[in-house]
């Protein structure tokens, strides 16, 4: 017999897109906490800290837990205290910082040991991008929180951090660490914290890459949701097969989940 799955949402362009809930998702939510399913949120959003995501899911109607959210700041900022090295330089924005100096992580532009690069919008100057490069020229790694190439905002598609971080790769020969999805550890360190197994977990995106792929590499299944940056073209066009593909996460209740096995 399958046995019961357990759940990796992701929250922009399945829960939201922009400032705009996507209709459905929050009784999906409801459903999924109702039937006492394990699940956790998982975001490379890397423009707030982990408390202002929380507020803003509550207040666009989500029944969310702060600790029901996994995120890649977070997790970044867990694996540096790990590294015992607490000196970073962040290229970041808005109260991002926050998720960083809970853990104890020191903010400084005097030797980093670490150069941390998320989707930092409008704070990718010239002179933080140059400043980096410096740094890592002289022994600072190099951490990227995500390397999405884009994504869906309000006013349509916007660069995220992977293509300044493909800018320090290229200039210093020096690859990223990645956290955020498609990593594998970030996705199995999510999995730890409800204690679930990546064979009776299903992953639901948008992003036919950062979640499908990195789902089923990870030997989780993933379910694409078409309400954010991927549509059925997309899916039918794509060398990745989600396993399976719904119009938005509120598919989900129609859904006999547990005879999927592939
Ligand atoms: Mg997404």
């Amino acid at each position: 017999m399958a046995s019961r799955p357990s759940f990796l949402v992701d929250i922009n362009g399945v829960l939201y897109t922009g400032n705009k809930p996507i209709a459905g998702a929050a009784e999906a939510v409801d459903f999924l906490r109702d039937n006492d399913y394990s699940f956790r949120f998982i975001s490379n959003a890397t423009q707030s800290c982990r408390a202002t995501l929380h507020k803003k899911l509550k207040s666009l109607g989500f029944d969310i837990r702060e600790k029901e959210l996994f995120t890649a700041p977070v997790a970044t900022a867990r694996y540096i205290k790990k590294t015992g090295m607490k000196r970073c330089f962040l290229i970041t924005t808005g109260d991002v910082y926050k998720d960083f100096k809970k853990e104890g992580i020191v903010q400084t532009d005097k030797r980093p040991d670490h150069v941390v690069i998320g989707d930092a919008g409008k704070g990718f100057t010239y002179e933080r991008m140059n400043a980096a490069f410096n740094y890592i020229l002289e022994g600072a790694d190099l951490i990227a929180m995500e390397k999405d190439r884009y994504w869906r905002s309000s006013r349509g598609l916007a660069l995220c951090g992977g293509p300044y971080t493909a800018a320090l790769e290229y200039a210093t020969g020096i690859k990223a660490t990645l956290i955020g999805k498609p990593s594998r550890d970030f996705l199995l360190l999510a999995l730890a914290d409800m204690n679930a197994k990546p064979k009776n977990t299903i992953l639901i995106g948008d992003d036919l890459i950062t979640d499908i792929a990195g789902a089923q590499r990870a030997g989780m299944r993933g379910f694409l949701v078409t309400s954010g940056k991927h549509d059925r073209k997309d899916a039918k066009r794509s060398v990745i097969k989600p396993d399976e593909v719904l119009d938005s996460i509120a598919g989900l209740r129609g859904l006999d989940l547990y005879n999927k096995k592939k």
